[in-house]
């Protein structure tokens, strides 16, 4: 039994200890309140004894939900197992341009075919992140009956009729945009903001009406970067 402050974790089968303490460790670094990429599940010690399906079994997943979902009609992804996607503790991601898809191991199988979807949700949409596009392709793999789980069950697409941007959907975007695009700026943000969720047409527009949109994303971007940080000291010191 490994044991840290207030989190510990049995060590389950197979299970390197490297990998442990790095699971551990993403889990203390970064549970935020985020509502990005998966990480609305913060992954609990019981997760690691479930079953897992392995890499062979989600690559044929894939193909399964590809012809039940999409007609067959996603693009061919690579499936990676990997013990960490990034120190903010996703269940998954979706790299689009490397046609790539990253699942955590150790997810209990119903969890892992979840996580899934929702990457192959990123796949079939045009635009990065959470925005209305992929919360519309979610609802409808919901309303088809794919086994989805957790929040990924429960998508909505609200309505912004008019409604301010607040702070927070702002900042849940710019959290979203910067799992793929560590290096965007913020004319790039607000331009994904824009084209997923709406607001001002234009991105002057946009800052003159939510002037507080660039401290926000400064204050992401340089949370990103201290974050990198961190994951690559803790890499260098646990293992190398
Ligand atoms: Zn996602």
């Amino acid at each position: 039994m490994l044991q840290h402050g207030f989190v510990s974790f049995g060590n389950p089968e197979g299970v390197p200890e490297d990998e442990v303490i790095a699971r551990r460790d993403l889990r203390r670094m970064d549970i935020s309140a985020r509502s990005g990429c998966c990480v609305d599940f913060p992954f609990s010690g019981s997760c690691l004894g479930g079953s897992m399906m392995d890499v062979r079994q989600l690559r044929t997943l894939f193909k399964d939900f590809n012809v039940e979902y999409w007609g067959g009609r996603l693009p061919a992804y690579a499936i990676h197992v990997v013990a960490e996607v990034t120190s903010r503790g996703e269940w998954g991601r979706c790299l689009k341009k490397r046609r790539l898809i990253e699942i955590l191991r150790g997810l209990p199988d119903e969890d892992a075919a979840s996580t899934l979807l929702h990457e192959m949700a990123h796949a079939a949409v045009r635009h990065f992140g959470h925005g209305k596009p992929w919360k519309r392709e979610m609802i409808r793999l919901r309303s088809a009956g794919a086994p989805l789980t957790y929040t990924d069950l429960n998508i909505r697409l609200d309505s912004r009729s008019g409604e301010p941007i607040t702070r927070r959907q702002f900042r849940a975007s710019v959290q979203d945009v910067l799992i793929d695009a560590s290096a965007i700026t913020l004319s790039g943000a607000i331009r994904h903001f824009i084209q997923t969720e709406g607001g001002p047409p234009t991105i002057a527009g946009f800052l003159r009406k939510y002037p507080w949109a660039r401290t926000v994303f400064n204050d992401e971007k340089r949370e990103n970067a201290e974050k990198q940080k961190r994951r690559i000291e803790f890499e260098a010191k646990y293992c190398m």
